[in-house]
């Protein structure tokens, strides 16, 4: 049944008429934007505050309309698990979606949220709002922007935990001027092979297995999910649940090690192979045993 339809479909172009476009469009009409706004309106003075200044470069992003930028709120606070929030932090949003950003918020796929259209000149107070609610976490697009499952903690299909290992993660990579050297490594975590934390296209992924009545973890790395979409590979047999921090650990300070000049996680997982990493990884097995 499906190889028929796909070879019906297969054999036609997609047609779309003006009128679907146009419902299309209707859902997505710009907000009243101020127009004529210099791109660089930002307060130069305001940025010299070390704080906002690394908040701004790691949870805004340039937005189409000069003059403004979309703003992420952080669900990976140092104690929180990733994606939760208080129904205090949600108030918050609401109000700050209101003041900010046209009374529009949207979740991420990241488990985050995002004020889509905040204008510059109201950075500084956003962020100063944000710090209140503990939404202000400088991580976007760090090791600690962890994708994780709800796993043992919350779902009956998990064969291990989840929101543990995040907050281990998140405790283990604290600081944050080294949290920032190590760049764009994506860990995604599932706690069963249904894979909810999408852990296959994780630079590094963590699935959860159960072995006897234990939680074990099988790591895969060099899976992405942007536009060089791609699953990761195994690395060999599965970690116990005490190892597995510090073998995802070993397998970062071996890219930091590693790398060359600018080289992200992939490219040079692409140009060394697995086999430094999983020595790495391994290697605190071997000393314990
Ligand atoms: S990956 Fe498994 S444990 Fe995690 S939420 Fe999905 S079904 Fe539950």
């Amino acid at each position: 049944m499906v190889n028929e339809e796909w070879q019906h479909l297969r054999a036609t172009s997609l047609q779309l008429h003006q009128r679907e476009i146009d419902n299309m469009v209707e859902h997505f009409r710009d907000p009243p934007f101020v127009k004529g706004l210099d791109a660089s309106s930002q307060d130069l003075e305001l940025t010299r505050n070390p704080q906002f200044r690394r908040w701004l470069t790691q949870n805004t992003v340039a937005h189409k309309q000069a003059g403004y930028r979309a703003v992420y709120l952080s669900l990976k606070a140092p104690k929180q698990a990733p994606g939760d929030i208080t129904a205090e932090q949600l108030d918050a949003v609401a109000d700050l979606a209101e003041r900010y950003s046209f009374g529009e918020a949207r979740t991420t796929h990241k488990q985050n949220l995002l004020l889509p259209h905040v204008l510059e000149a109201n950075l500084f107070d956003l962020w100063k709002a944000t710090r209140k609610f503990a939404l202000d976490t400088p991580n976007i697009g760090t090791v600690t922007d962890v994708i994780c499952c709800p796993g043992l903690d919350f779902c009956s299909l998990a064969n291990a935990s989840a929101i543990p290992i995040a907050l281990e993660i998140n405790q283990r990579f604290a600081h944050l001027e080294s949290l920032y050297d190590i760049g764009d490594v994506q860990i995604k975590i599932s706690g069963c092979m249904n894979a909810c934390g999408h852990h296959h296209v994780g630079h590094i992924g963590v699935l959860g297995v159960d072995k006897k009545g234990e939680e074990w973890y099988q790591l895969t790395l060099g899976g992405s999910a942007d536009e060089d979409a791609r699953l990761g590979q195994r690395i060999g047999p599965a970690f116990a649940r005490k190892d597995i921090t510090d073998a995802i650990q070993r397998i970062i300070e071996t890219y930091v090690e590693l790398r060359r000049e600018g080289e992200s996680f992939l490219q040079a997982l692409d140009r060394l192979g697995l086999e430094p990493f999983k020595q790495g990884a391994y290697s605190l097995l071997r000393k314990s045993s």
